[in-house]
């Protein structure tokens, strides 16, 4: 019996990207989500073909930090399972929540809730509002994770990320690639839920699953599948340029 591959993939700067980031001005048939702020996203001519060569031959799950509703303004069709709010929610294939995942990260929501919005606080006392945007990552009404980005200078997201890791300790796990900072209850993750759903959903070892992400924090739940999918020029395909190559006189 042949069964499809699941491909478990990052959406922002994996599949697409902010205008931008990219070197030609994009195609805009090839919006690939739209933003609030007007900074849509697009895929370009390879990552297209890519999209659209997974989505017919593959169970193409998105794995994300946006929340569902920032999910919801990705305009590629999805249609099998969704991971949301970088592990806290599972969307079913009908687009509903899985239940029993979410119970789980409602027990988790409840113990952190204060702590979040305590470090919030922090940031609106001692920030100057329009250096950056910060915010608590809401699903169903319930606090899942804190979000900052700088309106302008990465340094100045250095001096914020400082502060906070003084102030969270080590009471959540913090995420940083370029622009975006985060701040997760460990409990939380990309990885736990796709390994929830490789258990709820691979049937057989023998069926192939890939894991494709960007970012350094992508590699926990890349490492659950048994291929890792890397776009070049990303974080992580740079923290891998510092090791010593084999073969790349030859290839001179
Ligand atoms: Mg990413």
């Amino acid at each position: 019996m042949t069964m499809s591959p699941i491909v478990f993939t990052d959406l922002d700067d994996t599949l697409f990207q902010t205008a931008g980031k990219m070197s030609v001005d994009p195609n805009p048939q090839l919006i690939a989500s739209h933003a609030t702020n007007g900074k849509h996203s697009y895929m370009n001519e390879a990552q297209s073909a890519m999209f659209n060569w997974l989505n017919v031959t593959t169970r193409l799950i998105p794995v994300t930090a946006r929340s569902t509703d920032a999910l919801e303004r990705c305009v590629l069709p999805f249609s099998d399972y969704k991971i949301a709010s970088n592990g806290a929610v599972i969307l079913r294939e009908d687009g509903t929540l899985d239940p029993e995942w979410f119970d789980r990260t409602r027990k988790i929501s409840a113990a952190k809730s204060e702590f979040l919005e305590s470090i919030q606080n922090v940031v609106t006392e001692r920030a100057q509002a329009s250096q950056l945007r910060h915010w608590i990552v809401y699903e169903q009404q319930l606090p899942i994770y804190y979000c900052v980005k700088s309106n302008g200078d990465e340094v100045w997201l250095d001096e914020q990320q400082s502060l906070l890791d003084e102030v969270v300790g080590d009471q959540l796990f913090c995420h940083r690639n370029g622009n975006n900072l985060a701040y997760m209850p460990h409990e939380i993750s990309k990885r736990s839920a796709v390994e929830y759903l490789i258990q709820e959903i691979a049937e057989s070892d023998r069926r192939p699953i890939w894991g494709m992400g960007d970012s350094l924090t992508d590699l926990p739940f890349m490492e659950a599948c048994q291929m890792m999918v890397v776009p070049s020029g990303s974080q992580t395909h740079n923290a891998l340029d510092t090791l010593p190559k084999r073969g790349a006189d030859s290839a001179r």
